[in-house]
């Protein structure tokens, strides 16, 4: 063992097939880390191009870029983005109704005893003075005056109960961060792998020719090849788990279209007969997509809904997208591990992917492997990410579930035969009131809270200590009152969306 261990290398040359966000990411990120003891090659082939989709995020990005040392002015003003506080879900009970998934939390923890959605449950099946679950997000109150405001640290004050994420151009993400990997010494080639070289025994791959004529060695390979996956399954078959029972969804149609008016702080999702519809305002334009399954609707019909309800005039070309939700079978697979859309897709409804980018790569950084790679480093890999993949896809399933829409394609939906580890939550929410987490959770207790009151799932009781009528001496419904009136406030005090961004991109 100890001789095993003696004789053990470090990975000294990897490679990186694919130059999309997930390839960039996974270059700024290893380069950062890694510094200049391993040679890093990254292989991308503007002929392919990207899926030049992808600009809605969830608040961990903002972690990744302060872990590169980005700064936030620099970040919005390379990549023309503008902050995001939540998701507006159109129609996803019924057409014109409407709910919001704040960041951030709920109120304001009054008792340390009790969370403050507890109370909201209690009076919601009680007396149903508090008002909306709305009221009580500094969130969704900032959204919809359209302003933004970055936490305050102190618990003390309303506004650290705000969180936020980004929305931002992909393809100009992905510029910044070629150019902050390539000064710190990452290498970049042009050009298309057409040639897997795996070893004939242990199936390690080897190597990549390119159809250029170059051969490109190295220890580790990430695959970033997008859907394709040109070495996790083209070359070395690793095998696909398919979700569409879950999430059939398997087409998108996007256009982006000119900005008119305010950009909005938020990502908004609409619901259409075969699916839904994203908006995303950024500040040189809006992005727009029409996420459905095609047993519904055509890609031509799905095109003219989408062209039909932009808010602006179209900048460019309808483009059409394929995939098939689910995951690969082992992210981690020898000498490679696949990141990005290579790894598995879930519909974009929860901003989701750029996220799964992130985490795989902060776990690969945790286990990074030597030359002879541990099994127990990819088991481990694997474990982790699969669980993380399968409750952000009970989150997404969530959302479909409770709808009471008519169209074949919503029926189906909410006939769904769900996992048993969605179906414990829902349960054990309608019967207690509680929200319950797996440790590895992505997304916490208010979002889940938002999505199932928003989807109309009600309990049958109210957590057991939140009956109490006051909190040291004041009445519950008082409290309520000044929640929503230091939210009234401080929403007020905050400078409009655009001057926010304006401050950002300013500040050195
Ligand atoms: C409709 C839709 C909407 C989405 N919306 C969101 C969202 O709002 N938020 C979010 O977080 N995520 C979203 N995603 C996911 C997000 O777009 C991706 O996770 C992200 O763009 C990463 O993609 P990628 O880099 O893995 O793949 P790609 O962008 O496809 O990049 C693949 C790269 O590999 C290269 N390549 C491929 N084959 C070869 C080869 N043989 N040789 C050399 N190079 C090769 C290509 O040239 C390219 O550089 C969305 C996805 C879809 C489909």
């Amino acid at each position: 063992m100890l001789e095993k261990h003696m004789n053990d290398k470090p990975i000294e040359k990897l490679a990186i097939i694919g130059g999309g966000s997930a390839g960039w990411m996974t270059a700024a990120a290893l380069s950062n880390a890694l510094g200049k003891s391993v040679d890093i090659t990254l292989i991308e082939s503007e002929a392919i191009g990207t899926v030049g989709v992808g600009e809605a995020t969830i608040p961990p990005i903002r972690q990744f870029n302060e872990r590169l040392g980005i700064s936030e002015g620099d970040f919005l003003r390379a990549t023309q983005g503008s902050f995001k506080l939540g998701i507006e879900f159109a129609g996803w009970t019924k057409e014109g109704e409407t709910y919001f998934h704040p960041f951030g939390h709920y109120g304001a923890d009054f008792d340390v005893h009790v969370p403050f959605h507890h109370y909201w449950l209690a009076d919601q099946l009680t007396e149903q003075k508090a008002g909306p679950l709305d009221d009580f997000s500094i969130c969704y109150a900032a959204s919809k005056a359209g302003r933004f405001s970055h936490p305050n640290r102190d618990p003390r004050q309303i506004q650290s109960r705000l969180d936020y994420a980004y929305h931002f151009d992909a393809t100009l993400y992905a510029q910044y961060l070629r150019a902050y990997s390539e000064k710190r010494g990452v290498t970049r080639i042009e050009g298309r792998v057409d040639n897997v070289r795996l070893h004939p025994e242990t199936g390690y791959i080897l190597g990549a020719d390119l159809s250029e004529g170059q051969t490109i060695d190295a220890d580790f390979f990430i695959d970033c090849t997008g859907f394709i996956a040109v070495l996790i399954e083209k070359a070395m078959k690793t095998g696909y788990e398919d979700w569409s029972e879950w999430l059939p969804c398997n087409r998108a149609v996007a256009i982006p279209c000119e900005s008119t008016g305010d950009i909005l702080p938020y990502t908004r999702s609409t619901c259409r007969k075969a699916g839904w519809q994203w908006r995303i305002p950024l500040q040189h334009r809006t992005g727009n997509g029409y996420v459905y399954c095609d047993a519904f609707t055509t890609p031509e019909e799905a095109e003219t809904t989408l062209r039909d309800t932009l808010d602006g005039a179209p900048m460019a070309e309808a483009k059409h997208l394929r995939f098939v939700t689910g995951r690969r079978k082992k992210f981690w697979n020898k000498n490679c591990v696949a990141i990005g859309l290579s790894a598995g897709f879930m519909e974009p409804l929860e901003s989701t992917s750029l996220h799964l980018i992130q985490s795989g790569i902060m776990r690969l950084l945790t286990l990074f492997p030597s030359r002879n790679i541990s099994p127990l480093l990819a088991e481990e890999y694997n474990k982790v990410t699969t669980e993380e993949y399968e409750r952000i896809r009970d989150f997404l399933v969530l959302h479909y579930i409770a709808n009471e829409r008519e169209e074949p394609f919503w029926k189906k939906m909410a006939a769904l035969d769900i996992s048993e580890t969605l179906q414990f939550k829902i349960d054990h929410f309608q019967e207690n009131g509680l929200i319950s987490l797996d440790a590895r959770e992505l997304f916490g207790k208010p979002s889940w809270l938002a999505v199932m009151v928003g989807q109309g799932l009600t309990p049958k009781r109210a957590p057991g200590l939140s009956s109490r009528a006051d909190i040291r001496g004041i009445p519950v419904a008082q409290r309520f009152e000044q929640v929503k009136n230091a939210i009234r406030s401080a929403t007020d005090a905050m400078p409009t969306h655009s001057q926010a961004i304006q401050a950002m991109m300013k500040a050195r």
